[in-house]
């Protein structure tokens, strides 16, 4: 199988990572993203199949145990991971986007040293919370929970090849994009 160039694009709740990817794809339509799996329940307007793979514990288990995860890992009460189909998926793309959290990226560095690292950084850390209140999709006890989770991938943030801070969208991923083109 080719093996398409992976970029592993890892920062806390809040910080954009969404908005700054579907940005970066729009100038790189090369570029494909792995639709990760979950055991969290969708958000409203989120389709399964096309935001996430939305999976039962005993489902995400079984394919944990069927070694079908490239990296997966527990975050905020809940499971994530990244399945091997959908780099298989992307094989025939230019390049492929993980967008996964802390743990699944230190795996992916263990597991895949070429892939490229990216932190995306929050310009200061109140901007986490008032992104994560502003968009409504999370319960008060879950953007707590969420805000703990930041800041131990803010210390973490030394360990990647690179750090891209979110101060506007269009410098980040202007920035982004000089990166992924020199790869
Ligand atoms: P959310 O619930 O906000 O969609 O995602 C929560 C966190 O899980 C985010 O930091 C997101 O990057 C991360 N995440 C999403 N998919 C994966 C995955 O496949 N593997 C890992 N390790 N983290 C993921």
């Amino acid at each position: 199988m080719a093996r398409p160039a992976v970029f592993v694009i890892t920062g806390p709740s809040g910080v954009g990572k969404g908005t700054v990817i579907r940005a970066l794809r729009e100038k790189h339509p090369g570029l494909g993203l792995s639709v990760s799996a979950t055991t969290r329940a969708p958000r409203e307007g989120e389709v399964d199949g096309e935001h996430y793979h939305f999976l039962t514990p005993e489902e995400f288990d079984r394919r944990v145990a069927a070694g079908e995860f490239v990296e997966h890992a527990a975050y905020s009460g809940n499971q994530y991971g990244t399945l091997r189909s959908e780099l298989e998926k992307n094989a025939e793309q230019g390049g492929v986007v993980l967008e996964i959290e802390l743990q699944g990226a230190r795996q992916v560095r263990a597991s895949m040293p070429e892939a490229r690292q990216i932190f995306i950084a929050p310009p200061t850390p109140e901007t986490l919370r008032e992104r994560l209140v502003g968009r409504g999709t999370d319960s008060p006890e879950a953007i707590e929970r969420r805000l703990q989770v930041a800041e131990e991938e803010l210390a973490a943030q030394g360990e990647f090849e690179h750090v891209v801070v979110n101060d506007t969208v269009e410098r980040a991923v202007a920035e982004l994009d000089e990166i992924i083109s020199a790869a």
